[in-house]
């Protein structure tokens, strides 16, 4: 994909600062981090997101986030990470690409995890059964 920036990344027009590199994955830092080591993970196959992603694709690029995760929280001395994506605008995706974010997190780190909404347990067994005939 010609205008996608993760694309111009994996093929070494743009510069970055890679990590990890195999047959069908790169990671790199980002550009703007959460916190030291704030890693993304991208398959080298362009595709926009988890609702367009053959399951090979994103299978390859789940294997070596594995291989990734412990690289990452181990070099900058964390406890844990993040593994996170976000996919469609309404999710904040901003980079077209599919892309899993690789944050490190510390013991004692102060960070908000996403904020629980009391109203949005409400009609569970609705939305539940919602759900459940999408995928029937
Ligand atoms: P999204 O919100 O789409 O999940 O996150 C996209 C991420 O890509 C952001 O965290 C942003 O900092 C990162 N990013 C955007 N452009 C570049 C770039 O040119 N190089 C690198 N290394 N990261 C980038
Ligand atoms: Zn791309």
């Amino acid at each position: 994909m010609t205008d996608c920036i993760f694309c111009k990344i994996i093929s070494g027009d743009i510069p970055s600062n890679k990590v990890y590199e195999d047959e069908y994955t790169v990671a790199f830092l980002d550009a703007n981090p959460n916190a030291p080591g704030h890693t993304l993970v991208v398959p080298k196959r362009h595709v926009v997101n988890i609702f367009d992603t053959d399951e090979e694709t994103l299978s390859r690029t789940m294997a070596a986030i594995r291989k990734i995760a412990p690289a990452v929280r181990d070099g900058v001395d964390a406890h844990g990470v993040h593994v996170n994506s976000n996919h469609g605008t309404a999710a904040g995706q901003v980079v077209f690409h599919l892309h899993f974010h690789i944050i490190p997190r510390h013991e004692r780190s102060e960070f908000s995890f996403w904020p629980k909404d009391e109203r949005a347990a409400v009609d569970a067994k609705t939305i539940a059964e919602q759900i459940r005939s999408k995928l029937s």
